[in-house]
């Protein structure tokens, strides 16, 4: 095992503890309660052994960008009962069909294309719409406006089923930089009445819990800086 491996998993305990140290303190402030915020480990780049750790530790829902960095990923993680993977990264139409046999969850569909070609794969999938709120074009996420057609785009497919809303505001060191974007996706969510929000990550998450977020997605609080792209 490598000694980077190792100080990961060394200093994993105590980095899940001042995580979770945040959540409740986020959650105290927003007067929500704290099974309202489900945390999402994102263990993209990272090998199996941290997502077993992670488990170990009482993790159940993972987050991952890369659908052939899972793909290899996948095998090795037979055995984590009750264990659910999220897709978060940008899913292209053609590799549809491979993500809903490895992912419970898409919280990235973005296109009616892409829905489409997932409901194809006739597997019961969770999704989430990626919205794009930061104005300038971006290769993933629809914006607002595109919103009300892909919802009925996904109603009319059988095997999804659409949880809620996911955005990646631009980043920035300063948390309160994304709370207006934080409160855009909630009230667009709140307009077309669904009921989940993913957002918020390692440096703005309590925020994004202030702001309604159901679902944070934390990986370098979590696991320490990420090293390479797979
Ligand atoms: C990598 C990633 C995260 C986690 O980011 P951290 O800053 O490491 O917590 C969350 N969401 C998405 C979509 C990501 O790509």
């Amino acid at each position: 095992m490598s000694a980077e491996l190792t100080q990961r998993l060394t200093a994993m305990p105590s980095r899940i503890a001042d995580v979770e140290d945040r959540i409740v303190t986020a959650c105290q402030k927003a007067r929500r309660p704290r099974e309202d915020v489900l945390l999402l480990a994102v263990t993209k780049t990272f090998p199996a052994e941290i997502v077993q750790e992670a488990y170990a530790a009482g993790m159940r829902h993972f987050g991952e960008n890369y659908v052939q960095e899972f793909q290899a990923k996948r095998p090795l993680l037979v055995g984590l009962e009750g264990a659910r993977y999220h897709l978060i990264g940008h899913l292209q139409s053609n590799k549809a069909a491979v993500a809903s046999g490895l992912f419970d969850t898409i919280q990235t569909v973005d296109s009616a294309k892409l829905a489409q070609r997932l409901n194809a794969a006739r597997q019961m999938l969770d999704v989430f719409l990626e919205v794009h709120l930061g104005g300038e074009s971006s290769k993933s996420g629809a914006a607002p406006a595109e919103i009300p057609a892909l919802i009925d785009a996904v109603r009319a497919c059988p095997h999804l089923r659409l949880q809620g809303l996911m955005t990646i505001p631009p980043w920035s060191e300063n948390a309160e930089i994304s709370r207006p974007y934080f409160v855009q996706l909630r009230e667009l969510a709140v307009k077309h009445r669904l009921a989940k929000l993913s957002m918020g990550m390692s440096n703005d998450f309590e925020v994004a819990i202030e702001e309604g977020a159901t679902h944070i997605r934390v990986g370098t609080a979590l696991f320490g800086r990420r090293s390479r792209k797979p």
